[in-house]
């Protein structure tokens, strides 16, 4: 199903007319924007000097630092009475980033989620609630407004007290929920103790952190859903920038409104469709606050294959950022490979907590990764076969040695926004 099939299917000329335009269009738009006037001045870049969408390479970039520097609103190319909403990045790097919106903003991303979920099968029957936070963050207003404008039923829930929310599913027969994958997965232990199947449920939107594809498995076999992945930053607007189709193979950015590229991120050279290397971002139609080649620190692949729903430009599901990576002992791993590994055990539990630090001058890394309580009653060596076999999968898989504590079922964190698994004591040390 389409919202607007026109734009979601555009090809060929006229999808790069488009483009060109946009892209014409935003760099006049940064222009008004002192930081972008002087940045383009000294490249000797102008609006002008755009004419096909290729042209994009002679821009400069833009990085979180120079957003930071501009720090609140120095990034607002209108002013201040146009802006009518604000948000702000969740500050997951440092100083969180503030975002503004004009009107025609709010109306842009509202039609972006509409598409998002009519895309995925959802319409005016369905019932959606939004488990995420609804203050700054931009997961809660952002899906909220876009699923009232397909004309779902709205149960604005946002996060916490898990209990009740799982009554609500019931009670008002929700069939479609949004949230952190991270708390899909706490409904899901929650629901199962309340002895709940959530009968109502079909479609389950989750995003805003890397999750793995053995992590979808587990959350469709939980919670009776399909699960589709849901990628977005504040600075794109918020999430819904990129989805996945029914063909789960793949989140597809919307080309009209974002002009996507993929760049080593060491070189900053451009890369092909299918190599690996950090997504850069220039959405095509920001009024409040526009911005060129953004660097997202985000890790991914452009798939170039056509998707059978002839939708646009696909990347591949995120693996971390590249901030996010770890270093140890100069192989680099992403924390959702090791929740891919963790998850492929059928005795490992829900949650897991990665430890890093440096003992005489080596790195170490420890997980902390709970059992499931079946296997967590029997005996002493029962559990030590476990824990080898964790430690074997990880090495086998990632190519590492770790060291690994068996714990509890439901004695780790749960994070009701992003999750924070990783704990890197290295930085204290040196
Ligand atoms: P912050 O950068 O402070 O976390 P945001 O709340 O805007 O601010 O979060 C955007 C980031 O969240 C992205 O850059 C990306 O790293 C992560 N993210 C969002 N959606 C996904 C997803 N579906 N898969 C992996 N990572 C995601
Ligand atoms: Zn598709």
């Amino acid at each position: 199903m389409y919202w607007n099939k026109e734009m979601e299917t555009l090809t060929g000329d006229d999808l790069d007319r488009l483009q060109a335009r946009h892209l014409r269009w935003t760099v006049k738009q940064a222009q008004k924007v002192p930081f972008y006037k002087k940045l383009l001045n000294d490249a000797g870049i102008y609006a002008d000097d755009i004419r096909r969408k290729e042209d994009i390479v002679k821009l400069p970039f833009t990085t979180k630092k120079d957003l930071q520097s501009g720090y609140p609103f120095g990034f607002f190319a209108v002013p201040k009475k146009e802006i009518v909403r604000i948000h702000t990045t969740s500050g997951t790097t440092g100083k969180p980033t503030v975002v503004g919106y004009t009107r025609k903003d709010l109306e842009n991303w509202s039609e972006l989620i509409a598409r998002n979920m009519t895309m995925v099968g959802l319409t005016d029957e369905d019932t959606f609630q939004n488990a995420v936070n609804y203050g700054l963050f931009t997961g809660g207003l952002g899906f909220h407004y876009g699923a009232e404008k397909v004309g779902m039923t709205v149960i604005p829930s946002g996060t916490g007290n898990t209990k009740r929310q799982i009554e609500m599913i019931d009670d008002f027969g929700v069939t479609a929920m949004h949230c952190t994958p991270g708390y899909a997965l706490h409904l899901a232990e929650v629901a199962e103790q309340m002895g709940t199947k959530l009968e109502s449920f079909k479609t389950g939107m989750f995003g805003a952190e890397p999750w793995s594809e053995n992590m979808r498995k587990t959350l469709e076999e939980k919670l009776a859903v399909t699960a589709y992945d849901s990628y977005g930053m504040s600075e794109m607007y918020g999430p819904g920038a990129a989805f996945e189709c029914p063909e789960k193979d793949g989140l597809h950015f919307w080309h009209d409104s974002y002009l996507i590229e993929i760049i080593d991120p060491e070189t900053g050279e451009s890369l092909s469709p299918g190599e690996k290397g950090e997504l850069v971002v220039t959405p095509l139609v920001k009024e409040a606050m526009p911005l060129i080649r953004y660097r997202t620190g985000d890790i991914t692949y452009i798939i170039d294959d056509e998707c059978p729903c002839k939708r646009g430009d696909r990347i591949a599901r995120i693996t971390g950022r590249s901030d996010d990576m770890l270093v140890i002992r100069g192989i680099n791993i992403f924390p959702s490979q090791i929740e891919h590994v963790l998850k492929s055990l059928p005795e490992v539990g829900d949650q897991f907590m990665v430890y890093v630090d440096r003992v005489n001058h080596l790195d170490e890394m420890t997980i902390d990764t709970e059992i499931k309580r079946e296997y967590f009653s029997g005996e002493l060596s029962d559990l030590e076969k476990i824990q080898k076999k964790i430690i074997h999968q990880l090495r086998e898989t990632l190519n590492i040695r770790t060291s690994v504590n068996l714990v509890e079922p439901e004695s780790l964190p749960r994070f009701e926004g992003k999750a924070k698994r990783v704990i890197d004591k290295r930085g204290d040390k040196i």
